[in-house]
């Protein structure tokens, strides 16, 4: 079986949509929370397997020898994401996996929030399970499915001075995930994925400005700055600063991926942002 944790995320149903174009419904195990957001799945014949990152008896047994395996990286920043892979990772190993991929940060990223990426991996190395480091770059959707304050503002702010971004769509990430799930070779393959081209903020802007006929500026400011700035717009403050980092890490260059990986696994150039834009405008 090709099994997928975190299948009914964004990034998982593009990756089971995928899965579902080049292998039969029946291989394919969707490994999700609730049942209720898997419906569609199963109404297509996907199998889908209920289990949460933090309660390890719920792998028991999930996993068979043999299986090709995506650990898609949780969201719950404040439950230990190290210990919860690790439920997964420990899993993977007793039942035999074949292979287990795990949706990872680019190496050069400094940032706090690589750190989980980071334990995760170390614990993916030490347990001698076959893996696949699929180290994802940036999602064209964390800035074009945040319009609405850019906007009303006819501004993009950002704290990453010059600094550039490889990023992609989740859909490029996807087919990345597929390709090595579905191919042969991958054991124990680092991949550093990114967008083919690596755009600045100040690029971004005035793309947005192309496509809006707005007057659409970049406003660099400080991390502290845009913490406060988040802050006030709701985000949890640890969460604000955590952000705040990214860019920082952004301004120096460590979101920057250069190595082809992405567009090589894909088979195909990555998303160009500017048509994440028109989809984003469009609505
Ligand atoms: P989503 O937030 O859409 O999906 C996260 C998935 O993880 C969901 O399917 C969620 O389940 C699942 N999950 C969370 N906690 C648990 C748990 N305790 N047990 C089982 N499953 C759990 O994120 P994306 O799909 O967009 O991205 C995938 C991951 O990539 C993120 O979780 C995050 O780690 C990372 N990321 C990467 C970014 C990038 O730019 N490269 C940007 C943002 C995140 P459920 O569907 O039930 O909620």
């Amino acid at each position: 079986s090709i099994v997928v944790t975190g299948a009914t995320g964004h990034l998982g149903r593009h990756v089971v949509e995928q899965l579902l174009e080049k292998v039969p419904a029946g291989q394919i195990t969707a490994v999700v929370r609730s049942k209720e957001k898997a419906a569609d799945f199963a109404g297509r014949g996907v199998r889908v397997a209920v289990a949460d990152y933090n309660a390890p008896e719920t792998f028991d047994g999930l996993f068979a020898a043999g299986d090709r395996v995506l650990l898609i990286s949780g969201n719950e920043f404040d439950k230990g994401r190290v210990g919860q892979h690790r439920v997964v990772i420990d899993a993977a190993k007793a039942a035999r996996v074949a292979l287990l991929a795990y949706t990872s940060a680019p190496g050069t990223l400094t940032a706090a929030l690589a750190d989980d990426h980071r334990g995760t991996e170390e614990a993916l190395l030490g347990s001698g399970v076959p893996y696949v480091l699929l180290r994802n770059g940036w999602y064209h959707e964390n800035y074009t499915e945040n319009l609405a304050p850019v906007l009303e503002h006819s501004a993009v702010v950002a704290a990453a001075g010059g600094g550039r971004v490889s990023s992609a769509s989740r859909a490029d990430y996807a087919a990345a995930a597929v390709a090595v799930l579905t191919g042969e070779g991958h054991e124990n393959r680092t991949y550093e994925l990114g967008g083919d081209e690596a755009w600045s903020f100040a690029e971004y802007a005035a793309e947005l400005s192309r496509q809006t006929g707005e007057e659409i500026a970049y406003h660099p400011v400080t991390p502290e700055a845009l913490t406060g700035i988040l802050a006030g717009a709701g985000v949890p403050e640890p969460m604000a600063a955590v952000l705040a980092g990214v860019d920082a890490s952004i301004e120096k260059g460590e979101l920057v991926v250069d190595s082809g990986d992405l567009s090589r696994l894909a088979d195909r150039p990555t998303t160009p942002l500017a048509e994440a834009v028109a989809a984003a405008l469009k609505g």
